[in-house]
């Protein structure tokens, strides 16, 4: 299997060059492009968050104590005393650190459920509707956002398989093959039937596709068709735009 530094390369790589294709298809700000990339790199982590040696799930479970224990200490800040708010944060903080970690590590198995297609579109669903509902982001924004998760999500998968080809020569293709790309597991029916109910009840959630639908589909075509190659000359006017004004005006 690809390694945590490999995964987060690769997710970079990925999820970089689909917020490349944005910037240059569309009206998007910066900021939204940034945070576009982040759930990217973010999906490309996410299939292997059930290892219990999990970089991620360790940083996220961390990360999830603190920012929780911050809320809650905002939440009731005014109505009770420092003291009390530093027992609630703490409580807070311990229950999500240790009690939540422990109880997901044990609940899933690696390379279970949670590291499978549906399993990446449950998640990009997900992130979709809470950002459409959480945040009242618009349609268009909150599907690139879940786009992004479930992107970043199978192209972790495509390596983990390509590793997995790679490692072990075609002739010795053994086990590990076909598990990292797989669509449920036979061993978990009940799971894998819970899976697909889950993502189809995420579906309910989300605002209609059809507007990213629309934009991606006239914004691909005109930016690939117009701005994959360049025009009369390679790199035309690069000089002059990469000269300092004060020189250029001399
Ligand atoms: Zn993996």
């Amino acid at each position: 299997m690809a390694d945590f530094k490999t995964h987060l390369l690769v997710a970079a790589a990925g999820s970089g060059l689909a917020a490349t294709a944005l910037v240059m298809s569309g009206p998007f700000s910066h900021q939204a492009v940034m945070g576009y990339f982040t759930l990217g790199v973010i999906g490309g982590l996410l299939p292997d968050i059930d290892s219990p040696t999990s970089i991620p799930i360790r940083i996220a479970f961390a990360t999830l104590s603190v920012v929780a224990g911050f809320l809650v200490a905002f939440t009731f800040g005014k109505h009770y005393s420092l003291l009390e708010l530093l027992i609630l944060w703490a409580g807070c903080f311990l229950i999500i650190r240790y009690g939540l970690l422990n109880l997901f590590t044990r609940l899933t198995t690696h390379r279970g459920l949670i590291h499978s297609i549906p399993a990446g579109i449950g998640f990009g669903l997900a992130t979709t509707a809470l950002v459409f509902h959480g945040f009242r982001s618009s349609a268009i924004d909150a599907w690139l956002c879940g786009l992004f998760v479930t992107l970043g999500f199978i192209v972790h998968l495509l390596l983990d398989e390509w590793y997995s080809v790679n490692l072990y020569g075609k002739k010795l293709l053994k086990k590990s093959f076909g598990t990292a790309f797989c669509l449920g597991s036979l061993k978990q029916p009940l799971g894998t039937v819970a899976l697909y109910l889950t993502v189809s009840g995420l579906l309910l959630c989300c605002p209609s596709p059809r507007p990213v639908a629309a934009l991606m589909a006239d914004r691909t075509q005109s930016a690939v068709t117009q701005r994959l190659w360049p025009g009369a000359a390679w790199f035309q006017g690069f000089l002059r735009r990469v000269t300092p004004a004060s020189l250029t005006s001399r």
